[in-house]
């Protein structure tokens, strides 16, 4: 729609490599065109040595805001006027918000899982959750948990170079919120068997199950799952991990992480414009 671009039209940014994949500009610049909002939604696919001057540029033509992706979400901190709790507890930043010129940075991935969670009309808060991974994706979800009062979460992690991390998730969380955490070594199968038998939730929050590693799944044994057992996966390529395959024969409710993608969205949306995102339009373009 060429005449939806005018003099007035506000800048809304995303800043990554590579970048041209994304799914954001198509979801946001739908949003704005559904809503009659008149913001515009690019991409920019820039090097590392340009994070610095692109931030500064964004701010400086005041556009309103920008999402920040791979590899730049951790970098771009010392960037900014002001991170939330969640950006401090996982060490990322995917949405800023340019308030009149002071940079606000947040996280909305792991709002997005909660939101996610909420929209299939899954409850998890006050309960117990395990979740298998620790890099990005299950840092933010864990946090975002913990914040949202998940009650425990255990997390497991193949004994890699995560592994590290999976302990030092576990002890933020403990030390900055009412969450118990605690994080156990993946291949302790019975230790496995014992957290997922007392959650209402198990999530694969790793990229097994996609890529090169599509077709296979952290967990094998059926005997771990049962059929009230929510069965969550971050990954929405393919719509169905061969995890979530699994957990669907036994019985288990199941979700995705097409709706996770579409929440971080809604959230940052909501954070730029004050409104809510049209999500079932948005849907439809997915
Ligand atoms: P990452 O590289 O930060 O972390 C990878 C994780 O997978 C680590 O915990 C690692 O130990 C584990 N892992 C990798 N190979 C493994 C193996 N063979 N066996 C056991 N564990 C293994 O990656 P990330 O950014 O956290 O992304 C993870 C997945 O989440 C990807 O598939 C990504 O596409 C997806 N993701 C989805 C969303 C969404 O909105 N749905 C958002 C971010 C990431």
């Amino acid at each position: 729609m060429p005449q939806r671009i005018t003099g007035h039209t506000e800048l809304i940014g995303l800043l990554a490599t590579p970048i041209r994949h994304s799914k954001s500009p198509m979801m946001h610049n739908t949003a704005f065109e559904a809503l009659g909002l008149d913001y515009a939604y690019l991409a920019f696919d820039i090097q590392p040595d340009q994070l610095a001057d692109s931030v500064k540029g964004l701010k400086a033509l005041g556009a309103k805001g920008w999402n920040v992706s791979m590899p730049y979400k951790t970098a771009i901190i010392p960037l900014l006027d002001e991170i939330s709790e969640a950006s401090r507890l996982c060490e990322s930043v995917n949405t800023v918000i340019n308030q009149d010129g002071r940079l606000y940075g947040t996280v909305t991935d792991g709002t997005g899982y909660m939101m996610s969670l909420r929209d299939c009309g899954f409850d998890v808060i006050g309960k117990k959750m395990t979740v298998l991974g620790c890099g990005g994706a299950a840092t933010a979800i864990c946090i975002q948990a913990a914040l949202d009062g998940v009650k425990e979460i255990s997390i497991f992690n193949a004994s890699d170079a995560f592994f590290p991390r999976a302990e030092e998730n576990a002890r933020k969380i403990r030390e900055n919120t009412g969450c118990i955490a605690n994080a156990y070594p993946l291949e302790d199968k019975e230790r496995l068997r014992a957290e997922i038998a007392s959650s209402v939730l198990l999530a694969n929050a790793t990229n097994v199950g996609m890529g090169k590693l599509e077709g296979v799944s952290l967990i094998t044994d059926k005997t771990m799952l049962r059929p009230d057992l929510i069965c969550t996966d971050v990954i929405y390529t393919p719509e169905e991990t061969a995890f979530l395959k699994l957990a669907r024969e036994v019985g288990c409710p199941t979700m995705n992480g097409t709706g996770m993608v579409l929440y971080q969205g809604a959230e940052a949306f909501r954070l730029w414009t004050g409104k809510e995102m049209p999500v079932d339009a948005v849907k439809k373009v997915l």
